[in-house]
């Protein structure tokens, strides 16, 4: 019988939580919707519930349950603390601490617990069953309402000392640019992000919908506002990308998120300016491939348990 972890997936929007086997098949997974409260404990127990109601269906052990939690960020990893820019009620929240001792409580039995952050398990899991499956080096990068991103290196994830490794939005590639929400200047951020690339179009006259989603699908269309500060938005994010090859000597990227779902509009002036910046002998012939899973957070975070 094949080994079972559980996977935690937590977001600012939803929380997911999975039992997961070694081939990576979800048995069983319940989805929740991130309560919005300033009450920490009241955000936890909503977490708690999907928890006792997902090991109810796990098939009995003599072993601990190898748990492994994915978390929007920032995380500390050391401590087991999460301060998820998104969950305003969670500041050094011990999430590790309160998720053992809920699988304690039902299992009568302390399992291992993991955390990572929402970019690392990303890459973990498009690593393990997606685009990077052929790969033993690779990041991953999730283009979305921020950037985020984590690494894969000979089958390992790099973590860092903090678990906050990769975080290449807030990379900067403009050292005299604006300041950002981080506090540095001119951050990958502040021009790729869907929200950025909005606003910039907003500022150019484009009168489109609501979203990236509006906007890229007006570049498909044609729109030139639209396309030209997707061609901004893509150049910041090719610098990031270059420095990031060119810093851990890793020849793939994987990209995910609800920008990069546009498609080509998208990847082709990305790929155009990376041949821009990524020019040492050694990052000249990078790739970026679109991800391929729907829940590479929630499998990554069931890879990263199958390694405690
Ligand atoms: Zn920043």
């Amino acid at each position: 019988m094949s080994e079972q972890v559980l996977a935690l997936d937590i977001g600012g929007t939803k929380i997911a939580v999975a039992l997961v086997d070694e081939t990576g098949a979800v048995t069983s997974e319940v989805v929740r919707p991130t309560v919005a409260s300033l009450d920490a404990e009241e955000v936890f127990a909503a977490a708690a519930a999907a928890v006792v109601e997902v090991l109810a269906a796990r098939e009995p052990s003599d072993q601990p349950l190898r748990v492994g939690i994915g978390s929007a960020g920032p995380i500390d990893a050391p401590t087991g603390t999460i301060s998820p820019v998104n969950i305003a009620a969670w500041r050094d929240y011990p999430v590790v601490r309160r998720v053992s001792d809920t699988v304690a409580d039902v299992l009568a039995q302390p399992p291992v617990v993991g955390l990572a952050g929402d970019g690392h398990c990303f890459a973990l899991g498009e690593h393990w069953l997606g685009a990077g499956r052929d790969l033993d080096s690779m990041v991953g990068l999730v283009l979305s309402t921020g950037v985020g991103g984590g690494a894969v290196l000979g089958n390992r994830l790099f973590a860092g000392t903090t678990g906050n490794a990769v975080h290449l939005g807030h990379i900067s590639v403009n050292a005299w640019g604006p300041r950002c929400v981080c506090g540095g200047h001119g951050c990958v951020e502040m021009y790729a992000r869907g929200p950025a690339l909005v606003a910039a179009a907003r500022e150019r006259g484009w009168r489109g919908g609501e979203d990236a989603q509006a906007l890229t699908a007006d570049a498909r269309a044609g729109d030139p506002v639209a396309l030209e500060v997707i061609e901004v938005g893509m150049r910041a994010l090719a610098a990031g990308i270059a420095t990031t090859a060119t810093e851990l000597d890793v020849r793939t990227f994987v990209l995910g998120g609800g920008v990069s779902r546009a498609g080509e509009v998208v990847f082709a002036p990305l790929r155009r300016h990376l041949r821009d910046f990524a020019v040492l002998g050694y990052v000249v012939d990078l790739e970026v491939r679109p991800a391929v899973l729907e829940n590479a957070g929630l499998l990554g975070a069931a890879a990263l348990a199958f390694t405690l």
